[in-house]
């Protein structure tokens, strides 16, 4: 366990986040699959330990994707606007779509685009939401992201709710809205040096209004068989198993190599575990030889210094 104190925690988020995205990015799936399972993964490059170049996306080793690029997006509009502002928000995700990334999610695509022809923050995911059907209408691209509220709400009643909000932004079906609220909640106890068991125990008092499916990923997630765990896009998997990853395994390397080598969603998976681990071992416990290829992680490190420096009292 870290005792390098909050800011060194609050850093682990970032760059935790950043390490799983960039460490799964290669071997993540693609249409048509490749490197899709464990199998495949292992077949190519053995067990995946160090940032590889080329794979999917065809990026060199290091590469983030759309999950670090949207958390920049929010833990610089966080700072900026020294607090949750949804249309600010709006407008880096929309100038993000309009920089073409070669990595984003369909619903995500379709509620920026909605912003970008003028629907209110509010409404975006709401809409897109209504015209998605059950099984592809609660995927993780707002879980993913939503770690920044996590630092500059971490002592604020306010994190349930703007967890939710933000998610909303792209992803309205509830068990997204509160499965960001339920890894925040997870991360901001984690920044407070809470045990594992505590910092799900603290996040399942705030949600008991969630979904039951989300309720019980989150409840169960500790103890849940890893065999039976899985990596894919849905969002109630993607908590349950990066809460998994992040909250057992003895080190934050080996949580994310865990999560990533699950193939599948691997740079998502990975992302979400990264947030967790980070936060639960610390910035300090992340491997440089991973950090060193990620061009991002300066700007990570001072965003969550300014994050965790914001003033709990703004309005
Ligand atoms: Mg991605």
């Amino acid at each position: 366990m870290s005792d390098g104190g909050t800011s060194d925690r609050a850093r682990g988020v970032l760059l935790g986040l950043a390490c799983g995205d960039a460490l799964g990015r290669p071997v993540e799936f693609e249409t048509p699959a490749r490197f899709e399972t464990p199998a495949s993964i292992e077949r190519e490059h053995g067990r995946v330990t160090e940032m590889l170049g080329h794979g999917t996306h065809g990026q060199p080793a290091g590469t983030v994707t759309d999950d670090t690029d949207l958390a920049l997006c929010i833990a610089r509009s966080l700072r900026d606007r020294e607090g949750f502002d949804p249309a600010d928000v709006a407008e880096r995700f929309v100038a993000w779509l309009d920089g073409g990334p070669f990595d984003i999610g369909v619903t995500t695509r379709e509620a920026i685009g909605s912003l970008r022809n003028g629907t209110p923050p509010d409404e975006a995911g709401q809409r897109v939401w209504e015209r998605r059907s059950e099984g592809s209408n609660a995927g993780n691209g707002s879980v993913m992201r939503c770690a920044p509220h996590a630092l500059a709400y971490h002592a604020d009643d306010r994190l349930f709710r703007v967890s939710r909000e933000s998610s909303a932004i792209t992803h309205a079906d509830p068990r997204c809205m509160w499965g960001c609220a339920a890894l925040n909640r997870v991360l901001s106890a984690l920044l407070d040096a809470a045990a594992p068991e505590t910092a799900v125990e603290r996040a399942l008092d705030g949600i008991g209004d969630a979904p039951a499916a989300l309720r019980d990923a989150v409840a169960g997630a500790t103890d849940r068989d890893p065999s039976l765990l899985s990596a894919s896009g849905y969002v109630v998997h993607t908590l349950e198993t990066g809460l998994h990853h992040g909250l057992t395994a003895p080190s934050a390397e080996e949580a994310i190599v865990r999560a990533v080598n699950m193939g599948d969603d691997a740079d998502t998976v990975g992302a979400v575990t990264g947030a967790v681990a980070g936060a639960r071992f610390g910035a300090t416990a992340l491997p440089e030889r991973w950090l060193d290829h990620i061009d991002e992680a300066e700007a990570l490190r001072s965003l969550a210094d300014a994050l965790l420096a914001l003033d709990p009292a703004r309005p």
